[in-house]
């Protein structure tokens, strides 16, 4: 792997779903490699760190096909 072809659109752990409220917007998305971290308040659901699709980092992993 290099660093120029490692993107979070392209990594199997990105979530372009948007379901963390306004925090992800336009080209961003979700890193779900981690659990959901800094819960506001106990009651609070936590948060996913948000990424852009151009982001990447050296966790990546591409992302699974049908033929995986
Ligand atoms: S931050 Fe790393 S693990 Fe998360 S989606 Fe991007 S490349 Fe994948």
């Amino acid at each position: 792997m290099t660093t120029n072809t490692a993107a979070c659109a392209s990594c199997r752990f990105f979530d372009d779903h948007k379901l963390n409220g306004a925090a992800a917007a336009g080209d961003e998305g979700l890193c779900r490699f981690n659990p959901p971290v800094s819960q506001p308040e106990p009651q609070s659901p936590g948060l996913w760190p948000v990424v852009a699709s151009k982001d990447w980092c050296g966790q990546f992993t591409t992302a699974m096909t049908a033929a995986e």
